[in-house]
């Protein structure tokens, strides 16, 4: 699934439509963007079970990714590293997180099998919607790097916020 492209469609497509234009090719667009339906699906559902968590409210975003990691470990859902370049990149645009331990891709890791694109899409939906709960800033996820590409513990996810 291309995030960043489905994002910009459904933004063209909301400025088309208060124009009164057609949105014709965009759906089409998207539905490419969307890529797997299975992906889609995973995220769909990493995100409507993140919605359920209990989070608190953070003004601060700053203070996310420490809130972040702990309510990963509390739903052991595998540990977290944060790896934002700067204090303000974290606060401001977006949030890099390492996640060790992933539930999707941890036993497949030790089997050596290797995945070609994102994986764990499911994961990316989760941090999605744990973020936009606790920031009140709607946010959208995507796996950069699966351990399962690179054969490290990890996997890489960049949480954007999106402010328009
Ligand atoms: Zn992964």
């Amino acid at each position: 699934m291309n995030r960043f492209l489905l994002n910009n469609l459904l933004k063209k497509m909301k400025s088309n439509l208060l124009e009164g234009k057609s949105i014709g090719n965009l759906k089409i667009g998207a539905l490419l963007a969307l890529g797997s339906q299975l992906e889609a699906v995973f995220y769909y559902l990493g995100h409507e079970l993140g919605l359920l968590f209990d989070v608190p409210k953070i003004s601060d975003l700053t203070k996310i990714p420490e809130e972040l990691a702990k309510i990963i470990k509390k739903y052991n859902l595998g540990e977290i590293d944060i790896t934002g370049h700067s204090q303000e990149q974290i606060s401001q645009e977006h949030l890099s997180v390492k996640l060790r331990n992933c539930l999707t891709c941890k036993d497949l890791l030790s089997s050596k099998i290797s995945a070609e694109g994102p994986f764990c899409s499911f994961e990316a939906g989760l941090l999605a919607a744990l973020v936009e709960k606790m920031s009140d800033l709607q946010c959208f996820a995507q796996e950069e790097k699966c351990s399962l590409q690179t054969d490290q513990s990890y996997c890489e996810f960049i949480i954007i916020y999106q402010k328009d």
